[in-house]
């Protein structure tokens, strides 16, 4: 089922959390734990996240480096058809514009569609981490927008091969990332509000947010979206921060703020343990009055840990 069906046909929050797929070499029982744990809490899809090629460069003798490409936690497409067929939750598997030619994604969606995945989240992906800019692949997308508009054209069996006969139309619901903060490259928050909007026009049903700490954030995000004219739900993303590196980590990557109510909290926290309570309490006060003002669904970073998802949901569901 639709994720957008799903949301339009309930009138209370529903709730979903977000998966890494297992590193290289591993095998999936550590995810497939995580979510039999979160299992009794309904939730109404699974989102799986999607890792681009990185370069690094390996020392093969004194002073000589090797550039060597790798793929971490390849698997993406796999993993979210065993999950969707294993546990009859519809996965919405990330699909980006990084690392992907035009027609690797269009062979990437018929895969998809093939394995009766019906919902993909179109992100545009991060640059590497040796490039200050994004650097689309060569004939892939610049940007999440031309990815959205690919995918609407693949609805109406319009294929980046010429040559294809009896063109299947394919019909995804597409969600697209939406950022309270701003995302870091955007000059101003109205410029990437604009973008989300282009995204929506091209096509997405609905929107996801970056994490946020400071619920008003979002408020004001929903209200600036709904002044230009942006009609589509609005996921907020919600990440329980469960460790002390978090404090500095988290605001660095994703270029956002901790209130500073919580940011004193952690910077009390002498282990972990401590981090992930402070983080976890947050989540329950944020999640609380999200499902208060009837936010159509909330999304979890769940990242692997059951735990604190499972007490942030007990507290609300
Ligand atoms: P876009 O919408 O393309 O925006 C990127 C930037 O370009 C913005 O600053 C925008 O304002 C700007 N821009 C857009 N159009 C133009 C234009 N014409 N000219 C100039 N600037 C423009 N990353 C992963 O690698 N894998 C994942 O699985 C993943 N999952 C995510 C899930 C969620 C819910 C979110 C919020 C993010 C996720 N990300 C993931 C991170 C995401 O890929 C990055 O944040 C990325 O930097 C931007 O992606 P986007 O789709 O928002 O890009």
């Amino acid at each position: 089922m639709k994720i957008i069906e799903k949301i339009n046909q309930s009138n209370k929050t529903l709730f979903s959390f977000e998966l890494l797929p297992p590193l290289k070499g591993q095998d999936a029982s550590r995810l497939y734990h995580t979510i039999e744990e979160l299992l009794e809490f309904n939730p109404q899809y699974i989102n799986l996240t999607t890792h681009r090629d990185e370069i690094e460069y390996k020392e093969i003798k004194t002073g000589v480096f090797e550039k060597k490409t790798v793929r971490k936690r390849p698997g993406t497409v796999a993993i979210a058809a065993a999950i969707q067929h294993k546990y009859g939750v519809p996965v919405v598997p990330h699909v980006l514009c990084a690392g992907y030619s035009k027609e690797e994604t269009e062979n990437m969606l018929l895969d998809l569609h093939f394995l009766g995945i019906k919902n993909i989240l179109a992100l545009r992906g991060d640059s590497l981490r040796t490039e200050n800019l994004f650097k689309p692949q060569e004939d892939g997308h610049k940007y999440a927008v031309d990815l959205v508009h690919q995918i609407s054209d693949i609805s109406t069996g319009k294929y980046i091969d010429p040559d294809i006969k009896n063109k299947t139309c394919l019909d995804f619901c597409v969600g697209v990332a939406g950022y309270p903060e701003k995302h870091f490259e955007a000059p101003n928050l109205n410029f990437d509000l604009d973008n989300v909007k282009r995204k929506v026009d091209a096509g997405a049903d609905y929107i996801v947010t970056q994490m946020f700490f400071d619920n008003q954030k979002y408020f004001d995000f929903v209200d600036k979206c709904r002044a230009i004219g942006i009609t589509v739900p609005i996921i907020p993303g919600i990440k329980p921060l469960s460790k002390k590196v978090h404090f500095s980590l988290i605001p660095r990557i994703f270029s956002l703020d901790l209130p500073e109510p919580l940011a004193k909290e952690l910077q009390r926290c002498k282990t972990n343990d401590d981090a992930l309570r402070v983080g976890t309490e947050w989540a329950i006060l944020q999640a609380k009055e999200l499902v208060k003002n009837n936010v159509p669904s909330l999304h979890l970073y769940t990242y692997g840990l059951a735990d604190n998802t499972k007490e942030i949901l007990k507290s609300i569901f």
